[in-house]
């Protein structure tokens, strides 16, 4: 079903506090490229050979590639209207939790508390041979960066190939198939296991609201089919006018 915000609003203000699935779509208007925009750095550099742990393991220089720029440039990054938007759904009580596959810490910095980021975050690095952690920006330098110890630095997200953190994993679950509503926001559904998430919710009789530009859930209950700090922010107004009445 097509994007009806008066029939949304209602239903999250009746089926609340949500969960939220979020992915890289919902951090393309922060600057941050998803895996298909166009011009991208994933147009370039192929996430299935840079971003796997053989490759990592092989040659960690590569991973550092990609991602030691948005790590050095952290603090450049900022949350956009669709994240702060969640943030104060969480303050309203209308969210109660947001899973995310992105690693970019945006669902944190935008001021959400119940944040579950099931592929890690680019946040913390550590040291794979003495475990000392690193807050971005604060890494050092070098392709790939190395400890004082001698140690290669890690990102701590999780790599194709890797397994994700069972507690991440558990939580995810748990609020997916214990939620009444789920809005699933700028994810293609194609990485797993995320992409079973909401077909869990639903079979356990929760709604799905899909916000993104394109359809990429074609089970969802109601498709939301605008950028996400679009559709989101309509979403809000909407209930907002309820709570006034
Ligand atoms: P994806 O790149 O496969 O798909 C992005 C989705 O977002 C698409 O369905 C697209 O139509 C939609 N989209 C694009 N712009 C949008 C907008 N403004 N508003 C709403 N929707 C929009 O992303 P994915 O499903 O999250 O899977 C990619 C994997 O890559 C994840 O595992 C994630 O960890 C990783 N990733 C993360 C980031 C990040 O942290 N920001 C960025 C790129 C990739």
């Amino acid at each position: 079903m097509e994007s009806n915000y008066k029939e949304i609003a209602p239903l999250m203000m009746k089926l609340k506090p949500c969960v939220a699935l979020t992915g890289a779509g919902i951090s393309a208007e922060s600057g941050i490229p998803t895996f298909r925009s166009k011009g991208g750095l994933w147009e370039k550099y192929d996430p299935m050979v840079y971003a796997s742990i053989e490759t990592f393991q092989e040659d960690p220089a590569k991973y550092w590639t990609i991602r030691g720029e948005f790590i050095r440039d952290y603090d450049t990054y900022q949350p956009n209207k669709a994240h702060l938007v969640l943030a104060e759904m969480e303050r309203m009580n209308l969210l109660r939790h947001v899973i995310t596959q992105n690693i970019d810490g945006l669902h944190k910095k935008a001021g959400n508390k119940n944040v579950t980021e099931i592929h890690g975050s680019l946040r913390e690095t550590y040291c794979l041979k003495c475990s000392q952690e690193f807050i971005a920006p604060h890494v050092p330098e070098g392709l790939p960066p190395y400890c004082d110890c001698g140690g290669v630095l890690k990102p701590n997200t999780v790599l194709f190939g890797e397994q994700l953190p069972q507690g991440a994993l558990e939580t995810a679950y748990h609020e997916s198939t214990s939620c009444k509503l789920m809005l699933v926001i700028g994810t293609s559904a194609v990485v797993q296991p995320a992409a079973s998430l909401p077909v869990l919710a639903q079979q356990k009789g929760a709604k799905i609201v899909e916000v993104n530009i394109e359809r990429a859930f074609p089970g969802a209950d109601f498709m939301v089919k605008e950028k996400a700090s679009i559709g989101l922010s309509k979403i809000l107004e909407q209930i907002k006018k309820i709570v006034e009445l």
